[in-house]
């Protein structure tokens, strides 16, 4: 499907691996130009000359999102590069387990600081570009936001607030027709996923007792169902849809309740 999207410059933060590589092959299928934010140069490098050999125009940008110069460097480049930015995809960001009775105050506040507040760093950095060319946001949260995980607050308060400022930021940039939503996944394999599955004594028995609780064909969502919902989202085939958090999982936020006490 053709999304509309050629020559859109689109920077999605954490795009060199997992869902926002993800998101950047979709782009880049859709002749928009990714704009890689990350700190995993050898990944993000790679992807742009893969895309690049494509005959794709993509960069990669290294930052640590946590530090405001970082950001602030990346949407200046990018501007400067481009002379437009039509899309932000907050993606980064990694379930940490900072915990209420294994955890402390300063590595709360410093999960939040890597977890949420470059999401808003980001938006405010971008916003007069999105205003000049009526943009769009996609915040990439977590089904912890809604079911909580358990050991994992930072992480939960930060999904719970990027859910939140997709709602705020809707409503404040509806006079700049700016569109603002989520997407929420629960299971995604990504490299992020699999380093926490290798935590356990059995990964494989793990992970099969993750996917037979997911409604949908009982397995992980991949990172190009994830992809699709974000691009959709970034284009103007969703015009009139801001404001809105979009599941991407499976049914596995929603559908629980029906489905108590039947075969799955
Ligand atoms: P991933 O495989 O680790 O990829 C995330 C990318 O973002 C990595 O390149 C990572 O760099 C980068 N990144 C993270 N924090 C950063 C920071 N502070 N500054 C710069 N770069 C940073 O993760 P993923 O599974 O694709 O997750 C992407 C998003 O989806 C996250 O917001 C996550 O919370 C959310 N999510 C994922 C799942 C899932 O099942 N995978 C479920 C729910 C929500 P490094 O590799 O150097 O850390």
């Amino acid at each position: 499907m053709d999304l509309g999207l050629k020559d859109q410059v689109i920077i999605v933060t954490g795009g060199s691996k997992g869902i926002g590589e993800g998101v950047c092959r979709c782009l880049a299928q859709e002749q928009a130009i990714p704009v890689i934010v990350g700190r995993s140069p050898d990944e993000g490098g790679l992807l742009v000359e893969q895309f690049k050999s494509q005959g794709i125009n993509a960069s990669y940008i290294f930052a640590e999102l946590a530090d405001l110069k970082d950001c602030e460097a990346a949407v200046k480049q990018t501007a400067a590069e481009y002379g437009r930015i039509n899309g932000l995809v907050n993606n980064a960001g990694a379930n940490d387990s900072v915990g209420l009775e294994k955890g402390s105050p300063e590595a709360f506040q410093q999960s939040m600081q890597s977890n949420l507040y470059h999401y808003y760093y980001m938006a405010q950095l971008c916003l007069p570009w999105l205003k000049k060319f009526k943009g769009s946001i996609v915040n990439i949260s977590s089904k912890t936001a809604l079911t909580g995980q358990g050991g994992t607050s930072a992480y939960a308060a930060a999904k719970g607030a990027q859910l939140a400022l997709t709602r705020e930021w809707a409503v404040e940039l509806l006079k700049y027709q700016i569109r603002v939503n989520a997407v929420v996944p629960a299971e995604v394999m990504t490299p992020l996923y699999q380093k926490w599955l290798s935590g356990f004594s059995n990964p494989d028995q793990k992970l099969a007792s993750i996917t037979k609780n997911i409604p949908l064909g009982n397995r992980m969502t991949t990172k190009e169902e994830m992809a699709s919902a974000v691009a959709y989202l970034l284009s103007n085939q969703a015009s009139h849809i801001t404001g809105q958090f979009l599941f991407v999982d499976g049914g596995y936020v929603h559908l629980d309740r029906a489905l108590a006490g039947t075969e799955l």
